[in-house]
C-alpha cells in the first residue's frame, strides 16, 4: 500500500521495500526531508506564473516570459536544464509547484542521486484532499 507523504499532499507509487530490507526513512517516506535540486524545461513552460507564486525565491520570469530557476544568490539561471539547490524551507513549496505546474515541466530531484521526486519523471501523484 502506498505511503502517505508530506502533509497528505501526494502519494508515492513506488512499492515499499521487501520485508527485511530497510530503506532510509527520509528517502522512503518524505522526499521533502532530503536535499533537492530543481530545474525547468522551458520548452514546455506555459508562462502562467504559478511556480513564482509558490516560491519566488526559486522561480522567476525572464524577458522571454518563461520561468527559470534562481540560485542562492538570486541569479537567474538561463542555460538549458540549469539546476539549483532548493533551500530546505522551500522544499514543500517547490514540490507543490512541480505537482501543480500546468506545463508539467518542473523537475525536482534528490541531490544525492538525481532521482526525480516530483515532476514529469517522478512516480508520484497528488492525492485528492
Ligand atoms: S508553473 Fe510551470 S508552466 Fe507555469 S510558469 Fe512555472 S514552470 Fe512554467
Amino acid at each position: 500500500m502506498p505511503a502517505l507523504l508530506s502533509q497528505g499532499r501526494y502519494r508515492r507509487l513506488v512499492p515499499p521495500p521487501p520485508a527485511g530490507i530497510f530503506a532510509p526513512v527520509s528517502d522512503a517516506s518524505d522526499p521533502a526531508a532530503v536535499p533537492t535540486r530543481v530545474w525547468i524545461d522551458q520548452d514546455k513552460c506555459t508562462g502562467d506564473g504559478l511556480c513564482v507564486q509558490y516560491a519566488k525565491e526559486v522561480f522567476e520570469f525572464d524577458v522571454d516570459g518563461l520561468a527559470y530557476v534562481k540560485d542562492g544568490t538570486g541569479d537567474l539561471q538561463t542555460s538549458p536544464a540549469a539546476r539549483v539547490d532548493v533551500p530546505a524551507h522551500l522544499r514543500l513549496d517547490v514540490i507543490d509547484a512541480a505537482l501543480e505546474c500546468p506545463g508539467n515541466c518542473i523537475h525536482v530531484q534528490r541531490s544525492s542521486d538525481g532521482v526525480e521526486v516530483a515532476g514529469p519523471d517522478a512516480q508520484t501523484v497528488r492525492t485528492v484532499a
